[in-house]
């Protein structure tokens, strides 16, 4: 489930600009995708528009061979789990910040979907800057942890689509591998887009779209791309 088509889409924010000018691709259900380019490809706005942040202006794009246009925002959000490069917490406990992925899971689903995220330990703590009014002092939470906190959100909400969008990006290199890795399980048997800058960061993916100026410019394996290189 999840199967993700854009068909010929155009898009632009600015009738002027044209960000996306025709791009075509497919995602199976349960594959990966990774989408790499320069900033100002157009990257971001493929993951905004499956959402229908926006509405596309010519084209067509498809969850399931239905319209995004014909899904509700409501099942949109439920279907479609997100990554991103830099997690902002909510002002509460990592556990009420984990639960905000499926707020009808029990203490028990939040403490498991921790635990596969190995932040288990911490789950009652608060982020730092959110002193309680006790005057207990927050944690502060490293780019990895907090990427952690995404990831069991993620876990505990169980979308048939994820969207990694740039989300090992701000770590160090120890950090983006350990963070990779969480990833790679979170995304196994799951549709997948990723969006990165960097072609060393999608090793897994079934196949890599090199997005260049609103157009696919090349399309292929990791190794095919790294042979074309
Ligand atoms: P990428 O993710 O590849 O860096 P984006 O999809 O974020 O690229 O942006 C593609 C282009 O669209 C950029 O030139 C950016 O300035 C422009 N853009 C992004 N968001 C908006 C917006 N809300 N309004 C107008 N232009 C935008
Ligand atoms: P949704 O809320 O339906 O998951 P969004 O696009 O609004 O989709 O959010 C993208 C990601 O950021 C999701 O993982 C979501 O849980 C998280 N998120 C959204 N808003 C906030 C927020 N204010 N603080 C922390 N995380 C948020």
């Amino acid at each position: 489930k999840g199967a993700i088509a854009f068909k010929d889409v155009h898009f632009s924010y600015d009738p002027e600009r044209p960000i996306l000018k025709g791009v075509s691709f497919d995602v199976p259900a349960g594959k990966t995708v990774a989408i790499v380019g320069p900033s100002g490809a157009g990257k971001s706005t493929i993951s905004r528009l499956l959402y229908r942040f926006y509405d596309i202006q010519d084209g067509a794009i498809t969850i399931d061979g239905q319209d995004v246009r014909d899904i509700t925002q409501q099942s949109l959000r439920a279907a479609i789990g997100m990554v991103p490069q830099d997690t902002v917490l909510f002002n509460d406990t990592i556990a009420y910040n984990i639960r905000y992925g499926r707020p009808s899971a029990t203490d028990e689903d939040v403490q498991t979907a921790a635990e596969v995220a190995q932040i288990g330990h911490f789950i009652h703590t608060l982020p730092e800057g959110f002193a309680t009014k006790v005057g207990e002092r927050g944690l502060k939470l490293s780019g990895g942890e907090k990427q952690r906190v995404a990831i069991a959100r993620t876990i505990l909400k169980a979308p048939p689509i994820l969207i990694l969008d740039e989300a090992t990006s701000a770590l160090d290199t120890t950090t983006e591998h350990e963070i990779q890795s969480a990833l790679d399980t979170v995304s196994k048997n799951r549709t997948t887009l990723v969006i990165a800058h960097r072609l060393s960061t999608v090793i897994h993916a079934d196949e890599i779209i090199v997005l260049r100026d609103g157009q696919i410019a090349e399309r292929g394996t990791h190794a095919a791309l790294l042979e074309a290189d």
